[in-house]
């Protein structure tokens, strides 16, 4: 099948370029203006942005499987919901049950995910323990094409500093890259023990157990160990204008480091922590969204350059599922949905509203997940040979955020209402239609892609 998409506004690896693109056995095949039809289907994107389709580098589908907290989420309605929204690969956590292997974790996401997938996919793999067993496993993660880790600083799956910093050396070895969940797990546990005792229970405690300082020293320290082992690593969801501080300077210093942000972190503040009944419980996630003032800092990083990505952690509790901490904030499921939303929500208030060009919204969800993740540029970029992955993008649609639109089977959308500039008009997958006029057209077209070495480009 060709594809030829007329007349759009390209956004090349080098900017912005008004010319067609043909698509053929799946990748790009010729980009340039005034191409002939020939035999190839004409897409007509007069008008709109076309862009290399989006990655989001932080999904959770069918997280908790078979259990009472189980994600509203499984790999085919949370790959359409993200491909929806424009984004062609996602890139979820797969996550050993503690003491198992890193190998059963991987089969385990591979049955889950093969022949029911929307969008193309691959994993992160989590690392919950570190012993001589687990770091003989990465060759192996290599050789399948997993090459990206996260570890924890909280929760019961955090590990110890002395094991990241070895961790982190095995990986770097491997050419991989680490993420990490920024947070002094010990201190915000303390703080939740302290908040229950003083009969705080409601959700509006949330944001008091992890504050800033929580998520800040993490960071710092997390970048301490890097720098000591050597190796660039990666900030997962990063939310305050106090962790960019602690960025810049290690950069200053000339350290090599990735920094994710989520929509939740650019679009939400802790006002969210002080609605009616039990609303704010829709808004429990960690770190939790910050006070005002944190969301423009963030902007500012995604302008400048200290940001690099943005995923969106959707993790798609229902109010039901909430509704299990409704005595216990510390036991409400923490996590949001929110993969449709990424792309439209950042044109929205990113592009549409002054604060970066098309050229960074690119950079931000498309070129440089894939480089950091070894994928570009099969993925990433609109070039010749890269992957026919596309989003062709109006940006003349007006709207507004609506779950009962949107095709996650979560219940609610956590920007419910918030009012939006353009969507997803058309998306490629591998080079055939996939999405028309926002609606999916086919069922599981996505494709597992196996990756390389990070290729850090700073
Ligand atoms: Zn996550």
């Amino acid at each position: 099948m060709s594809i030829l998409i007329r007349n759009g506004t390209l956004i090349l690896p080098d900017g912005p370029r008004q010319a067609d693109l043909r698509t053929e056995g799946g990748v790009i095949t010729q980009i340039g203006p005034g191409l002939p039809a020939g035999d190839s289907q004409v897409l007509d994107a007069s008008g709109k942005l076309v862009f290399p389709g989006f990655i989001d580098t932080h999904t959770h589908f069918e997280m908790n499987k078979g259990q009472p907290n189980e994600t509203a989420d499984n790999w085919a309605s949370g790959t359409r919901s993200a491909l929806c929204g424009g984004t062609t690969t996602v890139l979820d956590f797969a996550e050993p049950v503690r003491g198992a292997s890193l190998q059963s974790a991987l089969d385990e996401w591979h049955a889950r995910a093969d022949g029911k997938a929307a969008c193309n996919y691959s994993f992160h793999m989590t690392i919950k323990d570190w012993t001589p067993a687990i770091r003989a496993e990465l060759p192996a993660m290599t050789a399948q094409g997993i090459t990206s880790y996260k570890v924890y600083m909280a929760y019961p799956i955090g590990i110890s500093d002395v094991e990241i910093y070895e961790a982190l050396q095995a990986i770097g070895a491997e050419g991989g890259v680490c993420g990490c969940h920024c947070e002094n797990g010990p201190l915000a546990d303390a703080r939740i023990a302290r908040l229950l005792a003083e009969g705080r229970t409601g959700p509006d405690a949330h944001p008091e157990a992890r504050p800033v300082q929580i998520e800040a020293e993490a960071v710092v320290r997390y970048l301490t160990i890097a720098e000591l082992a050597g190796v660039p690593v990666n900030i997962v969801h990063l939310s305050a204008a106090r962790s960019l501080e602690a960025v810049r300077a290690a950069r200053a210093r000339g350290q090599k480091l990735y920094v994710e942000t989520c929509p939740q972190y650019l679009l939400l503040d802790d006002g969210v922590y002080h609605l009616p009944g039990f609303e704010s419980a829709k808004y429990i996630f960690a770190p939790p969204a910050r006070p005002a003032g944190n969301q423009e800092a963030l902007w500012q990083g995604l302008a400048d350059g200290t940001v690099d990505t943005i995923g969106t952690d959707h993790c798609s509790f229902t109010t039901a599922v909430k509704a299990l901490g409704r005595d216990d904030f510390s036991k409400i499921p923490g996590g949001l949905p929110g993969t449709e939303d990424r792309g439209i929500l950042l044109y929205t208030y990113g592009v549409a509203s002054g604060r970066i060009t098309p050229h960074r919204m690119m950079e931000l969800l498309s070129a440089n997940p894939a480089r950091l993740f070894g994928m570009y540029p099969q993925k990433g970029a609109l070039q010749v040979n890269s992957d026919a992955d596309i989003v062709i993008y109006d940006p003349n649609k007006t709207g507004r955020i609506c779950a009962a639109v949107n095709h996650s089977a979560c219940d609610y959308d956590p920007y419910e209402g918030m009012e939006t500039v353009g969507g997803v008009d058309a998306v490629l997958l591998n080079g055939v239609p996939a999405v028309e006029n926002g609606e999916p057209l086919g069922g599981p077209g996505g494709r597992f892609v196996p990756r390389g070495p990070s290729q850090f480009w700073r």
